[in-house]
């Protein structure tokens, strides 16, 4: 149970939030047409017969994006459905020159499903999920191009999309987000969706109503275009203060479908919502029923990556590393082999720790990728091993990291090239010693009339001296030695 709350006027209100999410499939091929999915080309450069609707073209289902479909029905822990059935859309849009859109109503491909979100405060929570469909694009209206005409781009008509409807299990923003982003990093391990949300290949309708705790619910607004986790979390806050005014008021929220505008902040009506019946959905004559071929599933199951989930758990179990260390580390396929490389044959948490607060935290400074680092996965494996090995104490470390990443060295060239190594050499040590202490007469006198403090001091002092190379532990301990007589 969210304890997400609302005040208004007449008290307190809970919110319920169910996700709608298009997905764009990850293929080269359109999901009934062999024309080109590839983003940004020249405008309808990529249109078959079929994404054209001519007279007597024939759909003939893309068998690559239906596998794509089974993976994700599995990775999103749902019933994926032996038998489903393409079903006619029935409008009209100048962007579908089909006059229908080919998808799937009664029987989608994939069934009821869960997906595990995990929430700022470390819990987490289960989001059920309805069904799962896949249906074609629409091509794109271009309003901006002429100042009477409108254009149409049908490049994108018939690209396969993944309809995931999710119930209404989520009560506030925060799980919205949640949701949304743990969707995505599924999807993007399935490699079945790039989750690309600026370029539109993955796009969130976001179903809000309100009610008083325990109520039945409410009836929903659907935002439509929230592009981005912000967006989402942003236009969910404005719709529920819109509806709870709305009500406190003595108005009825109208069942609707309503657009974000990400410059005014606000949602406001499109249209009043249509109910199925009016797109007079009936199965496509001109596809039989889609049944998937005996073994498949069971071979994409065995096929699957290790997924999110799956992967947090096991960094936390098998390198004992936190819960936030492994959110972050996992967040990204790439991200979390590069740790795994990193790490092998080395201290995981030390390792953990340089792949988070040092490499990612200096990728994100230049605004850049972990994939094309200039630091490897060996190399930075190789410092960690340095550092265990007591060859370079940790402040050292990150000097030897600064100049790794500006040049992409090795590092034990460059503790090499810049004699970095650290003295453990007691000798050598007590001889920088004697002469702190040779030089600080006052301090010395000071500390052994019990001034505790001033041991950091000579702990500085001979640091510097060995211009930072001399190993901690035994400064402190033959320190320790000379000045308690
Ligand atoms: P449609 O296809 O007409 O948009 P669906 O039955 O597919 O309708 O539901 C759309 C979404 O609305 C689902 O994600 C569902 O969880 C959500 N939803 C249904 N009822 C409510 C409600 N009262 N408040 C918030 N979301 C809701
Ligand atoms: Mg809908």
């Amino acid at each position: 149970m969210s304890n997400y709350r609302i005040q208004g006027e007449t008290g307190e209100w809970e919110v319920v939030i169910g996700m709608e999410v298009h997905a764009q499939v990850t293929a080269k091929s359109k999901l009934f047409s062999g024309a080109s999915t590839k983003f940004g080309a020249e405008p309808n450069s990529q249109v078959s017969i079929v994404d054209a609707a001519m007279p007597g073209m024939l759909p003939v289902p893309n068998k690559y994006v239906i596998e794509q479909g089974v993976k994700t029905g599995l990775g999103l822990n749902a019933k994926v459905n032996k038998t489903s059935v393409f079903a006619r859309k029935n409008y009209f849009y100048a962007d579908l020159p089909q006059g229908y859109q080919i998808s799937q109503f009664e029987h989608p491909i994939v069934g009821e499903g869960v997906i595990e979100i995990d929430l700022p405060d470390g819990s987490t929570k289960n989001i059920g999920v309805t069904r799962m469909h896949l249906e074609q694009d629409a091509g794109k209206s271009v309003h901006d191009l002429h100042p009477s005409k409108s254009y149409v781009d049908l490049n994108r008509s018939g690209c396969a999309l993944m309809e995931i409807v999710s119930e209404p299990d989520i009560s506030s923003p925060d799980e919205a987000t949640a949701y949304l982003s743990k969707l995505r990093m599924i999807l993007r391990y399935l490699g079945t969706c790039d989750g690309n949300m600026e370029e539109g290949s993955m796009r969130a309708d976001v179903n809000v109503s309100v009610r008083k705790p325990g109520a039945p619910l409410g009836t929903r607004a659907e935002v439509k275009n929230v592009n981005s986790l912000k967006a989402v979390s942003q236009a969910i806050e404005y719709e529920v203060q819109r509806q709870i005014s709305l009500i406190e008021d003595g108005g009825e929220v109208v069942q609707e479908t309503r657009l974000w505008d990400p410059n005014k902040l606000e949602t406001r009506s499109m249209r009043s919502k249509e109910d199925a019946h009016d797109y007079r959905y009936f199965p496509d004559p001109d596809l039989l029923p889609l049944t998937l071929e005996d073994g498949l599933i069971e071979r994409l199951q065995k096929e699957l990556p290790e997924l999110p989930d799956e992967k947090k758990h096991r960094f936390m179990n098998d390198f004992g590393l936190s819960l936030y260390d492994s959110s972050v580390l996992i967040a990204e396929q790439s991200r979390a082999q590069f740790f795994e490389d990193a790490a092998k044959g080395h201290d995981a948490k030390l390792t953990a720790n340089w792949v988070i607060n040092e490499l990612l935290g200096a990728r994100n400074k230049d605004g850049k990728a972990l994939e094309d680092s200039p630091i490897t996965a060996a190399n930075l494996g190789g410092l960690v091993a340095l550092i265990q090995d007591n060859t370079i104490s940790g402040k050292i470390a990150k000097d030897v990291f600064a100049l790794m990443y500006e040049t992409g060295k090795a590092p034990d060239a460059i503790v090499e090239e810049k004699g970095l190594k650290q003295v453990t050499d007691t000798g050598a040590i007590e001889a920088i010693i004697d002469e702190v202490i040779a030089e600080n007469p006052d301090n010395v006198e000071k500390y052994r009339s019990g001034k505790d403090k001033l041991f950091g001091f000579f702990v500085g002092q001979t640091m510097k001296k060995s211009q930072g190379k001399a190993n901690p532990a035994i400064v402190n301990e033959i320190l320790k030695k000379k000045l308690d007589v």
